[in-house]
């Protein structure tokens, strides 16, 4: 496996000067079963590329096997060839001090993004092009992906899962370190490298910078921590304590798109869909603990907002979370928080120019649904109303989910963009509405995003 990384920023000799590596000579670091070979394939001021050719031993790689695998695997495997966790173990020993955020020599230039290109060969990939896709392109990497046939002679065979890719992004050193490092095994997805306590720690530490806020988060620590649960479960629990703790004004900017969370993303195009209405007056309905309903309050337009929940529960952290007790007076008036059913029709309800469910109409079951149509649709009549609910479509990129589960225990069912569609405009259309959907985060043309927004608007 040789992995490449290189930059053309002037001077692009300052690459050594991160990685640490001197560029006259060529250097090697050992680990537990190979060779790393390190050498400068490019060194001018307009490009500087780095390259590391893994040699890995396959005797001393069956000899440090430490789990049962059955005998003959031992010898018939791929892993001297690909040996991905190994070529993150590498990028460890070689780049420590540059992954660590550290440069002695040009401190100045560890906070600089520069434009990178990495070029890695035989990598494998479970789960192809698609997978690639979904752990690089929320961090900003442009990506080109050549797959090899498993015999040129039998193209019947098929692809391999071998790819040469290729990937570009500006980023600083440190994190396409980061990056590759836990990637890397994650694309291979292979049992190769015991896995405990410690590998929960680098996935921490390596990762928490970009983790937390990726979109695969949970594919990403199910993969690296090889579905061992109770391991996977404390690092999610981890990774969801650090989003909780995070300051939220860091959501309202527009330059930190990129990094938003799924759920926030939704969140703010909801409440950008709700801005562009022009309503005053807003219902956010089964408004779990507030989300929404702070990204509401923050926007002037909107005079009066409620929210609505069955669960008291969810009510008391909505009131938590917005600090309603605290509140100056004027903001008290703006806002209604009650507790309700989108099965009853309800006085309170009326009145509202608009009206949100959020990741509502999957938690009712077939009557509840038809009964919430007549109580928001028939009798309560926003005009404009704005649903999301999740594209059944995308759930193939989640790895590890079984086919036709569900995202959520408490869904009653997800849709397709069809299925959606198709009760969307049975709705419209019974009630004197019109209807429009939009796809909320990242968009593929084959499975959509992994979010569907109808916006109805009460015909004039
Ligand atoms: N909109 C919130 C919460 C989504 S979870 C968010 O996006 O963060 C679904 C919410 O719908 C839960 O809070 C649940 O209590 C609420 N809910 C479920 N059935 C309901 C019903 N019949 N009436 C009102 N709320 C309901």
């Amino acid at each position: 496996m040789l992995l490449t990384i290189s930059t053309t920023r002037k001077p692009a000799t300052d690459l050594s000067f991160l990685l640490h590596k001197h560029p006259d000579k060529v250097q090697q670091v050992e680990i537990s079963a190979g060779i790393a070979h390190l050498f400068y394939p490019d060194l001018s001021d307009e490009k500087c590329t780095i390259a590391l050719l893994l040699d890995i031993d396959p005797v001393g790689l069956v000899r440090k096997k430490s789990d049962n695998d059955f005998a003959l695997q031992q010898y018939v495997n791929d892993r001297p060839y690909v040996a991905s966790s190994l070529m993150s173990a590498a990028i460890a020993k070689a780049f420590g001090t540059a992954m660590g955020d550290r440069c002695q020599l040009k401190p100045e230039l560890v906070s600089i993004p520069f434009p990178l290109e990495v070029q890695l060969s035989g990598l494998p990939v479970k789960g192809g092009e698609e997978m690639l896709h979904s752990l690089f392109a929320p961090l900003g990497y442009g990506i080109e992906a050549n797959g090899y046939p498993i015999d040129p002679q039998f193209p019947e065979w098929g692809q391999s899962r071998y790819y040469s890719v290729r990937l570009t992004n500006t980023v600083t050193i440190q994190h396409l370190l980061t990056h590759l490092y836990l990637l890397i095994p994650v694309c291979d997805n292979e049992k190769h490298y015991f896995v405990g306590q410690h590998e929960v720690e680098k996935l921490m530490e390596k990762g928490k910078d970009w983790l937390p806020s990726h979109p695969a988060r949970e594919l990403i620590t199910k993969r690296y921590l090889k579905y061992k649960s109770s391991l996977t479960n404390e690092a999610l629990s981890m990774l969801l304590k650090e989003e909780e703790e995070e300051p939220e004004e860091a959501v309202a900017e527009e330059e930190s798109i990129p990094k938003l969370r799924v759920h926030e993303q939704r969140l703010k195009a909801v409440c950008d869909e709700l801005l562009l209405t022009g309503a005053h007056s807003v219902a956010d309905l089964g408004c779990g603990e507030g989300k929404l309903l702070k990204l509401l309050m923050e926007q002037k337009q909107f005079k009066k907002v409620l929210g609505m929940d069955v669960s008291h529960r969810s009510l008391t952290i909505a009131h938590d979370k917005l600090k309603t007790e605290r509140m100056p007076e004027k903001q008290k008036e703006r806002l209604s928080l009650i507790q309700g059913s989108l099965m009853y029709r309800d006085k309170r309800l009326e009145g509202y120019e608009a009206a949100a469910l959020v990741e509502v109409i999957e938690h009712l079951d077939e009557p509840r649904l038809a009964a919430m149509e007549k109580v928001i649709f028939g009798y309560t009549k926003p005009m404009h109303v704005i649903i999301t609910t999740p594209n059944k479509e995308y759930n193939i990129l989640f790895e590890s989910m079984p086919e036709n589960a569900m995202r959520h225990t408490d869904h009653r069912f997800e849709w397709t963009r069809t299925e959606f569609a198709d009760w969307g405009n049975r709705v419209a259309l019974e009630h004197g509405y019109h209807v429009s959907f939009k796809a909320v985060g990242e968009e593929t043309p084959e499975v959509g995003a992994l979010t569907q927004m109808a916006i109805f608007s009460k015909n004039k």
